[in-house]
């Protein structure tokens, strides 16, 4: 039974939930492996709408084990939240999530760097999601991060926290401020927790491989994405984790080996939350349109996202990194209306024209897009559950998309509920769910 990876192919928010709900039913696992609550996939299944932070997207699929992964990081306040706002909405979260013993936990004194962190940079600042992630992400670098596994054993916790506290009252003094972390009450708020869910923190990488040698299948579902990738991203404006399909192996604890396949999911245009460059960012009329026909505001943060048109450079570049054997299109339904549709199909810089995405970020912030306008369609796409029902405007444009990019496309998204979904018979999904 294939173990298949589901990566956004550009900025985030590509529509990976929507993708890997769709195909949860065909596996047994669902393992997230990177990231914390800084990621929010949106999910909507009959109108209901659920949003996921931490927890993998499979758990709306009752008899799913979802696992979170080591890579990750979980503040435990957030995770409860999540959990009781997902059972309010009828979702169990019981002993079908499984979270890793390994899993650095995001704490009050990383919230407060990562915000002193940013007002340092001035105008240089990240625009991160404030949700501590980076902090944790240094913590468990520096060697002085708590995890969940550390959570079993409350008696040695005070000890582990002094190496964290240490750094961030250093950190915090020398920028002239005055420390307000209550460490009693972090640890006993950590202790409850632990207690709380003691049943579910295991070696998630030792479930995994169970789960594996029963002849199950796990669907990898990646959170923010490529070009957020902390080693392959738009650096410094990245993620601090490693986003990228090669990210599962160090993420979950599960052999590239033992990896089948990758899935990239694109939107039909690009969005980026955040400062970096964008080159294929549309002007701002056009960026308008975009972000209200694509409700393009961030699931986590509420703010408005960055809009242009698909990178086909970008796309090239995430599918050499990630090894994409298919791609999921989504949001096509919001380009319904559009005369005519911009494609960048390579970028202009100091009068060359690049087609590979630069790994200089004083190059990308210079580089202008190239741009190919094909007609639109200018029909509603929602509902076209098979790839002949399709306007054939719409059909040529997703197919210029895949041409450009070098990979087929497997499934068409044309609006948020799961019946929105055009999946094709001729691609590497047949293969591996047959
Ligand atoms: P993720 O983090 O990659 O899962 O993406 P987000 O959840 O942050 O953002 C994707 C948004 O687009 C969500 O609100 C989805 O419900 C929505 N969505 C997904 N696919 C489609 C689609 O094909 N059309 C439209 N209009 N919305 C979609």
């Amino acid at each position: 039974m294939p173990n298949i990876v589901i990566v956004g192919a550009q900025w985030g928010d590509e529509g990976k939930g929507k993708v890997v709900d769709l195909l949860t039913p065909k596996v047994q696992v669902v393992a997230r492996y990177n990231g914390g609550h800084n990621a929010g996939h949106t999910v909507v299944v009959g109108g209901k709408k659920f949003i996921l932070h931490v927890i993998p997207s499979g758990i709306l699929h009752p008899g799913i084990l979802c696992v979170a992964g080591n890579g990750m990081v979980i503040n435990p306040a957030a995770f409860d939240r999540e959990k009781a706002e997902l059972e309010e909405l009828g979702v169990a979260v019981g002993d079908n999530l499984v979270i890793s013993d390994r899993v650095h936990l995001i704490l009050p004194h990383h919230y407060a760097l990562e915000a002193l962190s940013e007002e340092q940079r001035g105008s240089r600042a990240l625009g991160t999601t404030l949700r501590g992630t980076g902090p944790a992400y240094e913590d468990k670098v520096g060697r002085r991060g708590v995890t969940m596994g550390d959570l079993l054993c409350p008696d040695s916790l005070e000890e582990k926290l002094a190496e964290a506290r240490r750094h961030y009252e250093a950190l915090v003094l020398g920028a002239g401020r005055k420390p307000d972390v209550d460490w009693e009450g972090v640890v006993a708020e950590l202790v409850t927790f632990g207690e709380r869910h003691r049943s579910k923190i295991k070696d998630a990488s030792l479930v995994l491989h169970q789960q594996m040698a029963r002849g199950y299948s796990i669907l990898f579902e990646g959170a923010q994405a490529t070009l957020l990738d902390l080693d392959h991203g738009t650096y410094p404006f990245v993620t601090s984790s490693s986003a990228t399909a090669g990210g599962v192996a160090v993420g979950a604890g599960v052999p590239p080996s033992r990896i089948d396949g990758v899935m990239g999911v694109a939107k039909a245009y690009c969005t980026r939350v955040g400062t970096g460059p964008f080159p294929s960012e549309a002007e701002e009329g056009a960026a308008e349109a975009l972000r209200a026909r694509g409700k393009e505001f961030g699931a986590t943060t509420g703010r408005p996202r960055r809009c242009g048109w698909f990178d086909a450079v970008a796309a090239r570049y995430a599918t050499r990194l990630n090894g994409f054997d298919t791609l999921a299109i989504t949001k096509l339904d919001v380009l319904d209306e559009l005369e005519q549709i911009p494609i960048c199909t390579a970028y202009r810089f100091e009068g060359e024209t690049l087609d590979e995405f630069p790994s200089d970020l004083s190059v990308l912030e210079r580089c202008q897009p190239v741009f190919e306008s094909i007609p639109g369609w200018k029909a509603p796409t929602p509902g076209a559950r098979q790839w002949d029902r399709l306007p054939a405007a719409a059909r040529d444009y997703v197919e210029r998309l895949s041409e450009l990019v070098g990979t087929e496309v497997g499934i068409v998204s044309t609006g948020p509920e799961r019946e929105d979904t055009v999946i094709r018979d001729q691609s590497a999904l047949a293969s591996w769910f047959s």
